[in-house]
């Protein structure tokens, strides 16, 4: 038998699941425990399809809309990435028992640009067009009070509404150098532009994307562990290629592995988004191991600590579920 290469893996840390995906995660378990099966969640409670179906076998059902929810008195969980007001107002139109699992985070944003609304301000949105999470937070205002602003040649072409003050919001889960770049280019157009008090990217990402610039110039590859829709995980993916690591993919198993690019490699960073378990980055050691000696080394860049309680609803057993 001919002996395995050498595999020197570097772990980034942190990574993987977030306190906001945590806390969703739980509040899906939790309802299930309470209330039995079928409790239904509107839309991936967060963008992994490993969870989805893990909590698929437990007895959630995943729907689209809440007009697919057929049966009144059974918990309907809403995801991570936030909903428009509109969704939760249909949910009391029809007396569902609806458990928000929005990240606290996600709804700081939210209540962030309603205080600007409140104020007069025109709020500018900067995000990825279609994501979840955006339309949650366009959706907590009035069509025409937010501009989403997703490029440098959208902050060019801006058209603001005359005689308002501005202000900007963003998604929690950007690039936090190429919204740096899109808030310059902003401020230098609109100087008296109005910043959130703290950051609206979370701390899990900023913290994810830093462990990923210290591992990437280090390696021949990195694999960021998680799925094509999560944006946090993409933007991973992006970070390490532009902090020079040659070859960086995203996968959401072991057998998306392109082992023409990894098959020949001496160091590996890995990597995983803010919804991937740790038990995908497992799988795909394991998958490394069985072609390479691998030794293991973990780079940490931050301590996390963050922790978010369960949804009210879910903190005491409620007893009847219309109630
Ligand atoms: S990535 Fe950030 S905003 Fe999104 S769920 Fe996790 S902690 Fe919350």
């Amino acid at each position: 038998m001919t002996a395995k290469p050498p595999l020197d893996i570097l772990l980034c840390a942190p990574r993987g699941f977030c306190a906001g995906v945590v806390r969703a995660i739980d509040a899906v378990e939790k309802a299930l425990a309470l209330h039995g099966a079928p409790v239904f969640v509107r839309h991936e409670i967060v963008h992994n399809k490993y969870v989805v179906e893990s909590l698929k076998r437990k007895g959630a059902v995943f729907v689209a809309e809440l007009s697919e929810v057929p049966d009144a008195s059974r918990p309907v969980i809403f995801s991570a990435h936030g909903v428009p007001k509109s969704v939760p107002a249909q949910a009391q139109a029809r007396n569902l028992f609806h458990i928000d699992a929005t990240c606290p985070l996600v709804t700081k944003v939210h209540r962030e640009a309603e205080v600007h609304h409140k104020r007069g301000r025109h709020i500018l949105l900067v995000g990825h067009a279609g994501h979840p999470e955006v339309i949650g937070t366009m959706g907590q205002l009035p069509d025409g009070a937010i501009t989403l602003i997703e490029t440098l040649d959208d902050v060019a072409m801006l058209t603001p509404p005359e005689g308002r003050d501005l202000a900007y919001v963003t998604q929690t889960t950007l690039s936090v150098d190429d919204t740096r770049e899109i808030v310059q280019a902003l401020q230098a157009r609109f100087p008296a532009l109005i910043a959130p008090h703290k950051e609206d990217i979370c701390y899990a990402t900023t913290n994810r994307q830093e462990a990923v610039k210290r591992v990437a110039p280090l390696v021949d590859g990195l694999i960021v562990v998680g799925s094509p829709n999560s944006s946090n995980s993409q933007r991973l993916r992006e970070v390490a290629e532009r902090a020079g690591c040659p070859v960086s993919r995203l996968v959401l198993r072991t057998d998306e592995i392109d082992w023409s690019l990894f098959g020949a490699i001496r160091r590996l960073g890995i990597t995983a988004g803010a919804s991937a378990p740790e038990v995908l980055v497992e799988e795909i050691i394991d998958a490394f191991a069985e072609r390479y000696e691998v030794t293991v080394e973990t780079v940490s860049t931050a301590d996390e600590s963050v922790f978010f309680p369960l949804p009210r609803e879910l903190r005491e057993p409620t007893p009847t579920a219309a109630e």
